[in-house]
């Protein structure tokens, strides 16, 4: 069968095996990792992987040793007994036929633990702890950390392990001279800088044999000021290739980085091009990494030879079977990857287990089956925004007989808003998707049809999933024709002026704020220019790629104020892994942020404020347009008069509690009620 990825499914011969295709399954820490007797779900999640055909898995980071801990006694290969217990993976992996790798993680001062340790006395920006030095014999303890956990990886049955040597951790900190102020055979110029790594890799090799897949991931573009030239960069790579890896992945950034990298904003295959001035260095393969999320975009990456193989991490969280589709014509059926980072980063960034807010079975597949339905049944489902899409299709998939109405021309809901948010198109994919999987699922579909509870007699079951209302902020004179709301403007495409005054600062007060700003220009659909935005510059110009690089933001479309009322911090509530992303950029393009406000009144000048308790300081905003983004309240009036008829009523997403919603909550509570009913 001809495919349209030949580059992307073509096997890759390592010499002593060959990986089916050159999709390399990114290490994601899921929190799964964290204790053995979460092990049979880890087995169940990659097994679902496997199936799926990816060529490669890495697994979470798993520490080497204590002194290495991401937290404490998170993560860890560091006995017999801890490989015993991996077993299961390894072999539900390979029951699947595919080939599994795991990651040696080693924090050094990232550790959120009092133990954690690093070349010098330096605590990083993000870290609660002052980290340890280390003594010459502390270094080397640690590269015998790292072999021997290398060699239970190999005990436990697995294919090969990634030695994590980028994104700030403990490898990290020695080559950059910023968190390494050794003066001794470990600091000093990079040749000394680099040996921890060289070192690691060539006596990983010597332990394990010639076999075993061993994969550096190696910090090609570091993003901080005191990161890697250019020149060390490539230098290392050679030494890393002589010390006998197999395969180098890309990292770019440390987490201490103050530029995006996998943020939805940022965009597709972003940093492709720092792994391609690698190729013709070095002759072993190159995989690359970061916002690749559709087989298109890998394999245009390929083509382009900018890499060997792509690392795709979240997108195999979204879709356990992309690569199966894409090899069998039906990339359309892909369920993509948003990059909102909501439930997975989110997650185990707040210490809970990752999921998927577009495929909530992802790291609950155990726990969330989807199994045909005892007996069909007639559901009508009413709204088509995710809460219902997610019902309507898990529904129809057991077996059940499902219409899905809705009021508007299209299926997706608010979702149709989101995707006109610069920087959000991704959420156009979650829609493709969705749409797809109504025809695939044979759900039948009544658009522009509001219903009326009267039109709902004869099902079985009926689930109202109508969403949410913008709830109404009662600002005296709100009805003069210069105040819109959110609807309006992103729905509807209302002309708003050059002055804008934001009423409500939470997610949709954020990305009208950024669609105001923008004005339709969206760079994150323009790699050069989102570089430009954020200042990436080449690492052969500029230490870490961003030494001296000044962010040029292009200016912004309109004066946004974007207001509330709280006393807190703008944004304080919006995602833990991306809401300094919103912030940054809304600074950059000169929005003004306010708090502790109180709304007198829209007046002739614009609209009238006074700030706190006492309301003091009395001001007019001068502006042209005052747009309502201040809450949504549930829009459920269907059920009280269906539980008045006696049908049996669901509710959804939206329709069930609007406070706290998100499109997470929405997919999640359809995906669970459609495979409860
Ligand atoms: P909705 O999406 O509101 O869908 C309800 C549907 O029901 C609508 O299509 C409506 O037409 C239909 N309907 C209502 N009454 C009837 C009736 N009587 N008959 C027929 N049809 C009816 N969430 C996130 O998680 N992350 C984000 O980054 C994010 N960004 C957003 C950005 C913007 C600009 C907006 C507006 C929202 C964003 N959201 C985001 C919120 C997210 O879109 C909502 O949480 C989600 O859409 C709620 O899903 P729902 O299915 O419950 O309701
Ligand atoms: P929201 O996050 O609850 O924010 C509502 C804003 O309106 C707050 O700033 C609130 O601040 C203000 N407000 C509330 N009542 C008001 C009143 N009576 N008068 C004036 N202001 C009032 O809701 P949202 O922005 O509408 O977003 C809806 C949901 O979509 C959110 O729950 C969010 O999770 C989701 N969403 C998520 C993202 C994301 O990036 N993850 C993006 C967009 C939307 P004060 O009360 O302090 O004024
Ligand atoms: Fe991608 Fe969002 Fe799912 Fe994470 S939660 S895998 S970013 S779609």
């Amino acid at each position: 069968m001809t495919t349209a990825y030949p580059r992307l499914l073509a096997p890759l011969d390592l010499g002593f095996t060959t990986l089916p295709n050159r999709v390399l399954m990114g290490s994601m820490h899921t929190g799964l990792e964290d204790k053995a007797r979460h092990f049979p779900r880890l087995a169940a999640y990659f097994a679902e992987r496997a199936r799926g055909g990816v060529g490669l898995i890495v697994t979470g980071g798993f520490a080497p040793n204590i002194e290495g801990w991401l937290s404490p006694f998170g993560s860890t290969l560091a006995s017999s007994s801890a490989a015993r217990a991996h077993r299961p993976v390894t072999q539900a992996v390979h029951a699947e036929g595919g080939k599994i790798a795991l990651q040696i993680l080693h924090a050094g001062r990232y550790g959120y633990s009092p133990l954690c340790v690093a070349p010098s006395r330096v605590k990083s920006p993000i870290s609660r702890f002052t980290p340890r030095e280390l003594s010459d014999a502390g270094i080397q303890r640690q590269i015998r950390a790292f072999v021997r956990c290398a060699a239970l990886a190999r005990d436990a049955g697995y294919d090969g392990v990634e030695v994590m040597g980028s994104e700030g951790y403990f490898i990290n900190q020695f080559l950059a001279a910023q968190a390494n102020r050794r003066t001794d055979a470990w600091g000093g110029d990079y040749a000394n800088r680099m040996r921890l790594p060289v070192e690691i890799v060539s006596r990983i090799r010597e332990k394990v044999g010639r076999d075993f897949i061993v994969i550096y991931r190696l910090s090609m573009l570091d993003l901080v000021p005191g990161g890697s030239t250019w020149d060390e960069v490539v230098t290392l790579a050679k030494a890393i290739e002589r010390a006998g890896a197999t395969i180098i992945n890309t990292g770019i950034g440390w987490h201490e980085a103050r530029v995006p990298t996998i943020a939805t904003s940022v965009p597709r295959a972003a940093f492709a091009w720092v792994t391609r001035k690698l190729k013709g260095e070095v002759s072993i393969p190159l995989c690359t990494t970061n916002r690749i999320n559709d087989p298109a975009v890998a394999e245009r990456v390929l083509a382009e030879g900018a890499a060997d193989m792509v690392s795709m991490a979240r997108p195999l969280l979204a879709d356990p079977e992309f690569v199966r589709k894409a090899a069998a014509g039906r990339a359309d059926e892909i369920n993509t990857c948003i990059a909102c980072n909501q439930a997975c980063l989110d997650h185990v960034f707040s210490g809970r287990t990752s999921s998927c807010l577009v495929n909530p079975r992802a790291c609950h597949e155990t726990e969330l089956v989807i199994r045909p339905a005892p007996a069909r049944k007639r559901v009508a489902v009413v709204g088509a925004g995710p809460a219902g899409l997610a019902c309507a299709t898990t529904l129809a998939e057991r077996g059940h007989e499902v219409d899905l109405f809705d009021g508007a021309g299209e299926v997706g809901g608010q979702f149709n808003m989101a995707r006109r948010i610069p920087g959000k198109e991704e959420f156009h994919e979650t829609i493709r998707y969705f749409r797809r999987r109504l025809e695939t699922t044979g759900v039948r579909v009544h658009l522009s049809r509001r219903v009326a509870a009267a039109d709902l007699a004869g099902y079985d079951e009926v689930v109202l999933a109508t969403g949410v209302t913008p709830r109404d902020p009662r600002i005296p004179g709100q009805d003069d024709p210069r105040v819109l709301s959110y609807v309006d403007v992103l729905r509807d495409g209302k002309a708003v002026g050059p002055r804008v005054a934001v009423v409500g600062a939470g997610g949709i007060g954020f990305d009208v704020a950024e669609f105001l700003v923008d004005d339709g220009h969206s760079p994150s659909l323009d790699v050069e220019a989102w570089r430009r935005e954020w200042g990436v510059g080449d690492p052969a110009d500029a230490r870490g790629g961003v030494a001296g690089v000044k962010p040029q933001p292009a200016p912004p479309a309109r004066q946004v104020f974007l207001l509330q009322r709280k006393k807190s911090k703008p944004g304080a509530g919006l995602g833990k892994t991306t809401g300094w992303i919103h912030r940054a950029a809304l600074k950059m393009k000169r929005v003004e942020m306010l708090s502790g406000l109180n709304y007198e009144g829209v007046v002739e000048r614009g609209l009238a404020v006074s700030f706190g308790e006492a309301r003091e300081k009395a001001a007019v905003l001068e502006v042209d347009t005052i747009v309502l983004c201040a809450g949504q309240e549930s829009l459920r009036e269907l059920e009280a008069p269906l539980r008045a008829a006696g049908a049996s009523v669901h509710l959804i997403g939206g329709a069930s509690l609007a406070g706290e919603l998100d499109a997470k909550r929405a997919i999640d509570e359809g995906t669970r009620l459609g495979a409860a009913l």
